[in-house]
């Protein structure tokens, strides 16, 4: 469970975000769908403890994790630009965050291991990011968010950097890879298409609120607003 309560936070003396609330079940897959600008990077962004609140709680698990460091939380984040070291192996990249918090080389070689017949990049392993494509760069991005074994994924648009061909198939294995690991995930794109088959329930947001929550056939057959029906697509 992903649990935010009245959260609110300021830009300056701009308050974006007030009293914001909004509950993700355990294993649940939510998308986070809305236009440029309507504040989904921000939302991730604090929950993944990259961004602070000036009120409220979050809550992941039983845990209140709003004042603890990112790397406390529990909470794995994969973003659109895929921020790999360019000087280690992809290897090297994916066990990264695993050294770094002491974990037994054994268990790390087993996940490494795990991750990569997962998403198919076990024949990458020795290569350095500049030798991968851009899909390739982006499952190395989730392999390394795999191995740390989250409570939850969070995803900023990691596919938006891929050819139409490559979104697609990423997609497809975004989603076996949920089925797998039935790990809490929230999925940020401004692709409706994306959104409707990928979650189980869409968040839909704009200019900085929650406009509406609901499963993808819900939100698109009964629409809250004429904003929501004409950015999913609802007919009239
Ligand atoms: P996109 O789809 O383009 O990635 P987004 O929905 O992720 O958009 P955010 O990045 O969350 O949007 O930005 C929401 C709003 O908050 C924008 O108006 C942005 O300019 C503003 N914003 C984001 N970060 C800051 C910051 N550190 N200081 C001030 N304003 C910010
Ligand atoms: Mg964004």
């Amino acid at each position: 469970t992903i649990a935010l309560k009245n959260l609110s936070k300021k830009f300056g003396q701009v308050e974006v975000f007030s009293n914001l609330d909004l509950t993700i079940r355990s294993g649940e897959f939510v998308a986070f769908l809305g236009p440029s600008g309507c504040g989904k990077s921000t939302l991730l962004r604090m929950i993944a403890g990259l961004e602070g609140v000036d009120a409220g709680e979050i809550n992941i698990g039983d845990r209140r994790v709003d004042t603890l460091p990112p790397g406390a939380r529990g909470v794995a984040m994969v973003f659109q630009h895929y921020a790999l070291y360019p000087h280690m192996t992809i290897a090297e990249n994916v066990a990264f965050g695993l050294r770094n918090i002491g974990t037994e080389e054994a268990e790390i070689d087993r996940r490494v291991a795990e991750a990569a017949e997962m998403l198919e990049i076990g024949a990458l392993l020795d290569r350095r990011p500049a030798q991968l494509s851009g899909g390739q760069r982006q499952r190395v991005a989730i392999a390394r968010a795999l191995v740390k074994k989250p409570d939850a994924f969070l995803f900023d648009e990691p596919l938006s950097n891929l050819d139409a061909a490559l979104r697609l198939r990423t997609r497809i294995e975004l989603a076996q890879l949920h089925k797998r690991t039935r790990a809490t995930t929230i999925f940020v794109t401004h692709d409706q298409v994306e959104a409707m088959t990928l979650a189980d329930r869409i968040v839909v947001m704009r200019e900085m609120k929650i406009e509406q929550i609901g499963a993808p056939m819900e939100v698109y057959n009964r629409p809250a607003s004429d904003f929501v029906a004409s950015f999913v697509g609802s007919p009239p």
